[in-house]
């Protein structure tokens, strides 16, 4: 049993100088296939009395040997292919899948990529199930490389056995096979052939907690530091001593824990004490502010042994004086120097315009937290004050105080009166009205003028012709007021009425009277006061009256006016059987008047038929007779005997003669005839005949028709005789007419004779 050197038997073996160890395998396999029963040290062995499934194979090198072996290189391959005799079923080696992962059994561990050797086309898993590995030794082809098998093939088992046993080393380095041995490479801090020996570090002063697991002071040992309160380890609170004997830093010291440095507050100052150094575990700081300003926080802070002050740091705060408002209706205006409203604060006021400052114009905030004075207040600048007005009103608005900047005051008057003057003023910012105050002056009227013919008699209250002035009028004799009697100024300036006017009086107008004229002069108006009126007539008529009428003052005419009356005729009636007509123009029987007569039946007119009333008032002629037709006179001769009626005159209209004879006469003819209208008998006059002698009485008959012509022709001659007579001397006039109206009024004849020869 000569040296022998194992290839490898642990993980950490893989990692020696491959070369080295290729040359010490060569010579141990050779000779342990040699011999095929060798054991101890890193050698290869394969069952040569029968061949095993997978798992019966590494049973069978887990009993005797080692394990199935782990190919790890090409060239230990290279070896097992050379060294190996050839076997029909070939040899397992120990990689198998698991959980479908080719694997390292011994180990576990994956088969790498570098690490495979796998036959051409291989692992096929032909058939399935090839979960195991062999290895061909010796094959035509693919000698030395692997192929995947199932498991329950029965192959030979290749196996390897290692010399390190677990307790080699001392456990405290790795343990190297050789042939046959094995060799210790120390874990770091290990020295010896075993290792048993351990690497120190110098001691340390007493004071850590220390754990020694190993030695004192030795390798691994542990040692924990720690400092009293207030105090901090300067470096590692823990020290290992390394397996180069040096402990991993230098021991700590302690030092007094730091608070932060402290400074003076702003406007301040800091007085500290230090026991363990500059703002440290129990140093303590006092601070102090200067005049004008307080500490707002703990005077003191000390430095706990957790590195913090007791508290905050104070601040010097400026003295706090009450906070300024801006006065009513001003400003302010503050300058701080230190903080709102603070010491040192100065604080100037203003007012607004029409406003005045009543009080200081600057403030300071003293160290005492007050200000140096009271503020002022911002007042209203005061104009003067105003007053009503006579007769009016005066309304203010006051913003700010009576009669002050802004007081606006507006100024009415009463009725009848009007403002001169602004109607509003305002109180100004400086302290004047915008005007003077009006006055109320009463409403004027136009100015009044006596009226003609008048006089005025006015009063006023307020002044000429102004509101509520009066004024009346009155109008001399003659004349009448037209309009009212008193007017009165009223609040719009006008006057209640018109004026009026003295208008003359008026006396009725006239007319011209009917069939006159009038003339008439007028001084003051038409038929007015003082109007003269001259009457005057037509011919034929005359005045009835007075010429001349007057108006008076009254309003009357001094007279009836006068009437233009017809010049009157005599009064005319109709003569006796007789008729008047007239025909009257301005009046019964007066100028042109005509009347026209006519005369009954039976009678005549004796005169003008017509008569007509002269503008002298007389008529144009004599009013006319009427005088009864005459007929013929009869007489009655023997034997006739006639006896006769004459109611109207002899034998005139209206006579009735009756006729008889004497004794031995008969009458031939009427016994009776009767005066026509027309101045005839009605009959022939009868005649008497003797009873024997009707011819004669028939002569007689007709002689007495000769004997009436006879008669009328008497009578004519004895009227142209008596007209004859009248014209030649016309002093007898009446006397003439006189025998005419005998004539006319005629008397009673007893006895009618007719002229028997005629
Ligand atoms: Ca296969």
């Amino acid at each position: 049993m000569g040296s022998a050197v194992g290839l490898c038997s642990s993980p950490r073996a893989w990692g020696c100088d491959w070369n080295i160890a290729r040359l010490l395998c060569f010579a141990a396999i050779s000779w342990v296939l040699m011999t095929q029963m060798e054991v101890g040290a890193w050698t290869y062995h394969y069952g040569d009395k029968s061949d095993y499934s997978w798992e019966v194979a590494r049973n069978f090198c887990r009993s005797f040997y080692t394990d199935l072996v782990a190919i790890q290189n090409q060239r230990e391959i290279a070896y097992l292919n050379s060294v190996l005799p050839h076997h029909r079923t070939y040899y397992w080696i120990g990689i198998r899948k698991i959980n479908n992962v080719w694997t390292w059994v011994g180990t576990s561990k994956a088969l790498t990529k570098e690490a495979e050797n796998w036959a051409s086309r291989e692992p096929n898993n032909k058939g399935r199930n090839q979960d195991c590995v062999e290895m061909y030794i010796k094959r035509d082809n693919d000698a030395g490389r692997w192929n995947d098998e199932r498991c329950q093939k029965k192959k030979r088992a290749l196996c390897y056995q290692a010399s390190c046993q677990s307790s080699s080393c001392s456990q405290r380095g790795d343990c190297v096979e050789t042939i046959g041995n094995y060799t210790c490479d120390c874990y770091p801090g290990f020295y010896g052939l075993e290792c048993e020996h351990v690497v120190r570090c110098k001691n340390l002063d007493p004071g850590p907690d220390c754990s020694h697991p190993l030695g004192e002071y030795s390798y691994n040992s542990t040692c924990k530091f720690l400092c009293q309160e207030g105090f901090e380890l300067q470096g590692l609170d823990t020290l290992q001593c390394l397996e180069s004997g040096n402990w991993t830093a230098e021991a700590p010291e302690c030092a007094a824990v730091k608070c932060p440095a402290l400074a003076a507050p702003g406007r301040g100052g800091l007085n500290c004490t230090h026991w363990h150094g500059d703002f440290t575990y129990n140093s303590s700081c006092a601070f102090s502010c200067e005049t004008g300003f307080v500490r707002n926080g703990s005077e003191t802070l000390e430095c706990t042994a957790l590195g913090q002050w007791t508290g905050l740091p104070p601040l010097c705060e400026a003295v706090k004086c009450p906070v300024l408002d801006s006065p009513d209706r001003g400003q302010l205006n503050c300058t701080h120097r230190h903080g709102d409203f603070t010491y040192n604060s100065t604080c100037a006021f203003s007012c607004e315009t029409g406003f005045v400052r009543n009080g200081s114009e600057t403030l300071e905030c003293t160290a005492l937290g007050q200000w140096t004075g009271h503020p002022p207040r911002c007042e209203a600048v005061k104009c003067p004050v105003l007053d009503s007005p006579d007769r009016g009103q005066l309304n203010c608005t006051h913003r700010h105080g009576d009669f002050t900047y802004n007081s606006t005051c507006a100024f009415s008057c009463e009725m009848g009166f009007v403002r001169n003057g602004s109607e509003t003023l305002e109180c100004t910012a400086l302290g004047q009205w915008t005007g003077h105050p009006p006055r109320c002056e009463a409403v004027k009227c136009p100015v009044l003028d006596s009226p003609d013919r008048g006089q005025l008699n006015c009063t006023h209250r307020h002044g000429d012709f102004t509101y509520n002035s009066t004024c009346a009028f009155s109008c001399e004799t003659g004349f009448v007021r037209n309009g009212s009697e008193t007017l009165e100024c009223t609040a719009l300036g006008q006057w209640t009425e018109h004026p009026p006017r003295c208008e003359a009086v008026k006396c009725p107008v006239l007319d011209s009277p009917g069939r006159g004229q009038l003339k008439c002069t007028h001084w003051h108006g038409d038929f007015t006061y003082n109007s003269t009126c001259a009457f005057s007539c037509e011919t034929g008529f005359v005045r009835n009256g007075s010429e001349m009428l007057e108006c008076t003052a009254l309003g009357q005419w001094s007279d009836h006016p006068p009437l233009c009356e017809a010049v009157m005729c005599p009064g005319l009636a109709a003569p006796g059987r007789g008729r008047l007509n007239c025909t009257h123009w301005y009046g019964d029987f007066a100028y042109n008047s005509t009347c026209a007569f006519s005369c009954e039946t039976g009678f005549v007119r004796n005169g003008s038929e017509t008569v007509e009333c002269t503008a002298l008032g007389q008529w144009t002629g004599s009013p006319p007779l009427c005088e009864v037709m005459r007929c013929p006179k009869l007489r009655g001769l023997e034997p006739i005997l006639m006896n006769c009626s004459h109611p109207l005159g002899s034998f005139s209209y209206g006579s009735v003669c009756r006729f008889r004879c004497t004794q031995g006469y008969f009458l031939n003819g009427t016994s009776r005839v009767r005066c026509q209208p027309d101045a005839h008998w009605s009959d022939k006059m009868p005649t008497c005949q003797e009873e024997a002698a009707p011819y004669f009485k028939q002569v007689l008959l007709y002689m007495g028709g000769g004997a009436v012509a006879l008669v009328a022709l008497l009578l004519t001659g004895m009227l142209i005789a008596l007209l004859i007579k009248r014209l030649s001397d016309k002093e007898e006039e009446k006397t003439l007419l006189n025998p005419t109206s005998d004539l006319g009024v005629t008397g009673v004849f007893t006895n009618a004779t007719f002229d028997s020869n005629l």
